[in-house]
């Protein structure tokens, strides 16, 4: 059997099937919304009307009780929902916030956003999130807060890193849009931080197309973000909020059409974080016999929410680096149904690179062309966004690491038992890879 990537035949041809989680409910609660004619119904000052329309006030309720919290403050997407967590802590011009440089560029640009500083610590060898060491290392007089990231799915290290931050004083601001049913220790993931923020974007387990939900089980918090979402300045006074610091408002807010959507697939996280669990079994079951491949590791005590399934590569076993293998892999396979124009299969090498090397960090160059607010940076602020000041995610990244979706709820056993062909395949072959 020749290699695909050397035009033998492909183990499969046909495109797998996509995550599509809208369906008839869906449509049915959208024909109500519309309906109605009632597609939005905030009002941007101090009236019933401040806090929305039914929808978004049914969503909230129904997803503070799934979580087991006390507020959920729907946004439209989780770039927002970590924009007005970072606004609602007070972080202002200078204030440094230390995360992960492995996530979606929006968890650090949420804290530019205020004029303050993101610092990059380095992750855990065996989980991806923040490693409370660096993080540690990283704290200085003007540190104000920690934002973990539950990456993939998996909790972040919540005993340790709270603990941190209660003895420094700082906030722990949560992104766990990749991790909706998580948990840590029997708790949902984004419920044990000050705030915790869920996306309801396209790509992630529920979604209304675009949107974000943030949870936290503070009042004043709460309140903080109701205004930082919609048009807090012209609010403020009528409703009596003395504290003016960060009480810039913006449009932050779900349309009714997204809530009736969100509502629907919030009752169906359930089944599909059930379902995506036993793909991942199934199909770990499976890859665990190639000696080059490593399955991930959860941290005990936690569910993973699986996102993305991360695995790592051992070129040195292999004899073949992970580009090589991957790509003959891919050939062996095609795409999603809605990934077509990315063509081959869905297969990450690596995740994102880290966020410090972007230009953003290494040029820094922003509002107005000056360097504000990184001008206002401490000297270990700026050392973390050196090449190499994160060597265990650079390893990850460069080296180690490759990331996929066939684990997705819609995948049957034939379409797991396909990719892990697909990668025996290869493993057998690997010679003809040199
Ligand atoms: C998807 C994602 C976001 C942003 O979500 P949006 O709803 O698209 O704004 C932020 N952080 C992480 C880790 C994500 O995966």
């Amino acid at each position: 059997m020749k290699l695909a990537i050397h035009g033998g035949k492909p183990v499969r041809k046909k495109i797998f099937p996509g995550n599509k989680t809208i369906a008839t409910q869906e449509i049915r609660a959208v024909k109500m919304v519309l309906t109605s004619g009632v597609l939005s119904k905030y009002l941007g000052c101090w009236h019933d009307n401040f806090y929305g329309g039914k929808e978004v006030q049914a969503l909230e309720k129904e997803w503070a009780r799934y979580f087991k919290v006390k507020h959920a403050v729907a946004v439209n997407s989780a770039t927002s929902g970590l924009m007005a967590a970072v606004g609602a802590a007070g972080i202002g011009p200078g204030d440094e916030v230390i995360t992960s440089p492995y996530t979606m560029s929006a968890t650090p640009v949420s804290v530019l956003v205020y004029g303050g500083v993101p610092v990059f610590a380095d992750i855990e060898d065996d989980y991806y999130c923040l490693d409370v060491k660096s993080v540690e290392k990283r704290i200085t007089k003007r540190t104000k807060a920690i934002m973990a990231v539950d990456i993939f799915g998996q909790p972040y290290d919540v005993d340790g890193i709270n603990a941190l931050a209660r003895k420094h004083g700082l906030y722990v601001i949560e992104d766990c849009a990749q991790a909706p049913g998580a948990t840590y220790a029997g708790k949902y993931a984004g419920t044990m931080s000050d705030m915790g923020v869920f996306s309801l974007n396209y790509h992630k387990h529920i979604h209304c197309g675009e949107g974000g939900m943030i949870v936290t089980n503070d009042d004043k918090l709460a309140q903080r973000l109701q205004l930082i979402r919609n048009h807090a300045e012209t609010v403020v006074e009528d409703m009596g909020v003395t504290d003016l610091n960060n009480m810039l408002g913006f449009n932050f807010r779900m349309t009714e059409l997204q809530a009736a959507v969100a509502r629907c697939q919030l009752r169906k996280l359930n089944g599909l974080l059930k379902k995506r669990l036993e793909n991942v079994s199934y199909l770990e079951k499976r890859l665990k016999a190639i000696p080059a491949v490593k399955i991930p590791k959860v941290r005990p005590g936690c569910k993973h929410a699986f996102y993305v399934y991360p695995m790592t590569f051992d070129a040195s076993i292999a004899g073949v680096n992970r580009e090589v293998f991957l790509h003959a892999v891919k050939a062996e396979l095609s795409g999603f149904e809605l990934r077509e124009n990315e063509g081959g299969a869905a297969i990450g090498i690596g995740y994102v690179r880290p966020l410090y090397f972007q230009p953003l960090y290494q040029k820094r160059i922003l509002y107005g062309g000056t360097s504000y607010p990184f001008d206002r940076a401490s000297k270990e602020a700026l050392a973390s966004y050196e090449p190499g000041s994160a060597p265990v995610c650079e390893r990850k990244h460069f080296e180690e690491l490759f990331t996929h979706e066939f684990v997705h709820p819609f995948l049957t056993h034939k379409d797991l038992d396909d990719v892990a062909t697909a990668f025996f395949k290869v493993w057998d072959h690997r010679e003809e890879l040199q």
